[in-house]
């Protein structure tokens, strides 16, 4: 693999601060690395508690949640078919299956999404309505 930073630059300052994968499953702060992210189930706080870094700042969009969507749509859709076509269940056994593992599948995907995302912002020292620098003449 190529090690060119020209396209991807990286904070100087990442000494210390947790990967993307540990940042998204536990949800830690991208500067500091404490469990200060998530205010509510899966609502940013507007500061981490620790280091106050204003995670307001971040914009993460709806991808996760659309990419969310399909993804775990179609994984449930496949299940619930094969299970019916295998075993041919009564209905009950779909709803008490499928509605409790859609909904922490959501919750658990979008909490790890919005993560990943404020991480790879953070890291990448990405935001809305800002320009690269120029390019600095030796
Ligand atoms: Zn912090």
């Amino acid at each position: 693999m190529a090690d060119d930073d020209s396209q991807t630059k990286v904070r100087p300052d990442s000494e210390g601060q947790p990967g993307i994968a540990s940042a998204a499953l536990f949800g830690l702060c991208p500067r500091c690395g404490a469990r200060t992210l998530f205010d509510g189930v899966a609502r940013f706080a507007p500061r981490c508690r620790a280091c106050a870094l204003d995670f307001s700042a971040f914009n993460v969009g709806d991808g996760p949640a659309a990419f969310l969507t399909l993804v775990i749509g179609a994984l449930i859709t496949i299940l619930a078919v094969w299970l019916q076509v295998a075993w041919e269940p009564p209905f009950w056994v779909h709803v008490v299956l499928w509605v409790p593992l859609t909904t922490l599948a959501v919750i658990w995907g979008l909490r790890a999404g919005k993560s990943a995302l404020l991480a790879i912002e953070y890291q990448r020292s990405a935001g809305e309505g800002r320009q690269a620098d120029p390019p600095q003449e030796p």
